[in-house]
């Protein structure tokens, strides 16, 4: 039996706490910590009255890598599960260097003043997790994460080679909220105002940002607008799977939130630097994160589902072959299940997952490693059982 300690407790914190405290057979001791504890406690309480499970908690500030290292050497959990902002991806590699213990995340590190996000910090640390004998895993969300582990199961079982890769990226439900977005709002809104990229025969190619669009069609949603844009596990995946010829990301935006979007970027209110307010010193896009809807706080009544899934097209016993592999899941029934809407629930549950791999040793390493260089198989069989189950389509290659 393993214990686990998650750092924090947002819309993501939320559902991989739940699940953790459902996986009796793996945790035998689930803690939860985050900036703000009262967000914990509130957590801990819908976690007993819904999942009849006891868990702990407590308060950290990750950014302070001597408090995270001391509350890890205390603790001594099997894996630390980081589910706070990318910018204490870095912070918490750090204590858990020090304290020795294995690391996840769901999302790459990104410096606060710039919007930017790459492996390249993280992928600094693998000669410090190798020669510690620890390991970090990367991205073990949803996208990145699952969609990741189908690229390795489509390298795997599928094809001999495999020429592109689209990663196609759909919530076709709806929250009732004139704006808001489904993670937080600062992360999300500099990702999707970012200048597109994507790779093709060893370049990256940029583009606009929302520039570039194409109509997809989407199991359990129908046919959706997509547009470009960079994510990271193109980053990986582009050095990670053999032969590839070129990889994109693509995501579904519906007009309503573009021109939102387009307007608080016209007025100035996505900017990420320090502007002077009256004598305050204000950063635009951080006011908004507090003006808008909590991301958690959209679950209830939230209708509808989320389509992802990989395009991957390539050559299979000489002939042409073109799969999609996805997951649908329904807004309804992961509140139902863990109080949360799918865009929470697709990215925690790999999360915990992920950490179910390292604690049971089906996944080992030491270094730090991104999910497609691991073993697809013993992932996705424990991805589906928590809730995720996924489907391979043929397609007219
Ligand atoms: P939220 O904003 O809802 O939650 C973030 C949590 O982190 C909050 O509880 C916050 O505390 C806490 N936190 C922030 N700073 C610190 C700190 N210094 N120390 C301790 N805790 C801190 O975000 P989400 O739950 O929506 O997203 C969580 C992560 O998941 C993000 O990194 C996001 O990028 C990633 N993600 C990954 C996806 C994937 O598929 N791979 C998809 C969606 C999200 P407080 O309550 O005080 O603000």
């Amino acid at each position: 039996m393993a214990k686990v300690l998650i750092i924090g407790a947002g819309g993501v914190g939320g559902v991989v706490a739940h699940k953790c405290a459902q996986a009796r057979d793996v945790f035998d001791d689930v803690l939860l910590v985050s900036r703000t504890p009262s967000r914990c406690e509130k957590l801990a309480a819908e976690i007993a009255a819904v999942q009849g499970r006891t868990i702990r908690t407590g308060g950290l500030d990750a950014d302070d890598v001597a408090a995270t290292s001391r509350l890890l050497k205390a603790e001594r959990p099997d894996v630390v599960i980081n589910v706070a902002l990318p910018y204490q991806d870095l912070p918490i590699m750090d204590a858990c260097l020090d304290a020795g213990v294995d690391y996840l995340d769901t999302a790459n590190y990104e410096p606060p003043d710039v919007a930017k996000f790459e492996y390249s910090w993280q992928w600094a640390y693998r000669e410090r997790y190798r020669a510690a004998g620890r390991m970090a895993l990367l991205g073990s969300g949803f996208d990145p994460g699952v969609t990741n582990v189908y690229c390795a199961y489509a390298q795997k079982h599928l094809f001999d080679t495999i020429a592109t890769i689209d990663i196609l990226d759909c919530n076709g439900g709806s929250h009732g909220k004139a704006f808001a977005t489904n993670f937080n709002p600062e992360i999300n809104i500099r990702e999707i105002t970012a200048r597109g990229r994507y790779w093709e025969r060893g370049e990256w190619k940029e583009t606009d940002p929302l520039s570039v669009s194409a109509m997809f069609d989407y199991p359990g949603v129908g046919e959706r607008r997509s547009f470009l844009l960079y994510h990271e596990e193109l980053e990986s995946l582009a050095q990670n799977i053999r032969g590839l010829e070129r990889i994109r990301f693509w995501m579904t935006f519906g007009e309503p939130y573009l021109k939102h979007l387009e307007v608080l970027g016209n007025v100035g209110m996505t900017r990420i630097d320090e502007v002077d307010y009256q004598g305050h010193k204000v950063v635009p896009i951080k006011l908004l994160k507090a003006l808008l809807p909590d991301p958690a706080s959209l679950a209830p009544g939230y209708s509808g589902k989320t389509s992802i899934g990989c395009l991957v097209a390539g050559l299979k016993d000489g002939k042409p072959r073109k799969v999609f592999i996805y997951n649908v899941c329904d807004h309804a029934e992961t509140y139902k299940e863990v109080r949360a809407q799918a865009v929470s629930y697709t990215t925690g549950v790999p999360a915990v997952t992920g950490a179910v791999m390292m604690v049971t040793g089906k996944w080992k390493g030491h270094g730090v490693f991104n999910m497609e260089e691991m073993d697809p198989d013993p992932f996705l069989a424990d991805v589906a059982a928590r809730g995720l189950p996924w489907h391979v389509e043929e397609r007219p290659a």
